[in-house]
């Protein structure tokens, strides 16, 4: 399925990752990466974890891949957990490493106490950022609403507090309703926020799993998506075609209501994201990256 996008313009993708812990998990890592940056996508970004020696795992795998790979890279940095100067330290070392590109965050927290003097959420942190360096920052955005939001109103107005704080853009949590999102970007644009929101999207590699994921993100997973993972229940190859039919279908309709750019949740697997981007209009550099630079 080739997307016909009513503009003519062409899609622009990013791509999320999150670091490896084992030398296989590096390996899959580096492969997905190599597979698609040949996409020449917009940016690659890679998550943070906050606890214990996930921040330095983190840290490292973010460098890394700004040094290894040609494509931008965006590193996230959340902020509970942490002091403002540790969150401060850790902004400059990204910032002094050469990114330009920060996707800001709160974080969930431990469970644990927050040390004293942290930011208190992204709003903060975002503020302080644009102190630090001149970051181009990304923040989160819930298109069904913040499991723990106290209302969608309240969600929706730190959204906007992010943004008016020096964010220039909103990547949303993972949604496979096409109408929600929409609803969603009208909300947005209704209370003065004229800032591109980027739909999150996640390839479906093992519906169970998405299930139960979902349920904690508070994305709700359509009736239908039920039915057809049950029929194809024994067949791997069923599966992973429908999975790509579902997203496709997904971005194809969110482009067809304007949408230009996507962020693909690659769970650090390439093969999905390849064939939705592709389907979806991506094309596939000819010449190896380094050479064509
Ligand atoms: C695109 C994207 C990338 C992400 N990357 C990472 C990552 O790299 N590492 C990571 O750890 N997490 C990541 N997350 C998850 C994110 O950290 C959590 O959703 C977190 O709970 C909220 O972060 P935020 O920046 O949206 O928070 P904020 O903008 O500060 O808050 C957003 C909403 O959540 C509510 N809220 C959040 N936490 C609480 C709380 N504890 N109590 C009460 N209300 C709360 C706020 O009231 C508000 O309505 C990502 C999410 C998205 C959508």
């Amino acid at each position: 399925m080739k997307s016909e996008i009513s503009n003519g313009q062409a899609l622009q993708f990013s791509y999320e990752f999150f670091p490896p812990r084992t030398p296989k998990m590096t390996r899959r890592l580096w492969r997905a990466v190599g597979q698609l940056e040949r996409l020449n996508p917009k940016f690659f970004s890679m998550t943070y974890g906050a606890l214990g020696s996930d921040k330095q795992v983190s840290i490292d795998a973010a460098i890394a891949m700004h040094e290894e790979s040609l494509i931008p890279v965006a590193a996230h940095l959340t902020c509970t957990n942490a002091t403002r100067n540790e969150i401060d330290a850790v902004a400059l070392k990204f910032h002094g490493a050469g990114f330009n590109r920060i996707i800001a965050l709160r974080g969930d927290s431990s469970g644990e106490e927050s040390p004293g003097h942290g930011y208190r959420d992204a709003v903060e942190l975002v503020e302080n950022l644009g102190k630090i360096a001149n970051f181009d920052i990304s923040v989160a955005a819930y298109p069904e609403v913040h499991p723990l939001a106290s209302s969608a109103g309240t969600d929706l107005e730190i959204l906007k507090r992010k943004l008016d704080a020096g964010a220039n853009r909103a990547i949303t949590q993972f949604f496979f309703d096409a109408d929600c999102f929409l609803r969603f970007r009208d909300r947005v644009r209704r209370i003065g926020i004229d800032k591109p929101v980027i739909p999150g999207i996640l390839p479906i590699h093992d519906f169970d799993k998405v299930q139960a994921f979902s349920q904690r993100c508070g994305t709700s997973v359509p009736q239908s998506y039920r039915a057809l993972f049950a029929k194809v229940k024994h067949d791997k190859n069923a599966q992973y075609r429908l999975s790509v039919d579902l997203a496709v279908g997904l971005c194809d309709r969110l482009a067809r209501e304007g949408v230009e750019q996507f962020h693909l949740y690659t769970l650090n697997q390439a093969d999905m994201c390849l064939d939705i981007s592709l389907a979806l209009g991506a094309c596939v550099s000819p010449l190896p990256m380094a050479s064509a630079a």
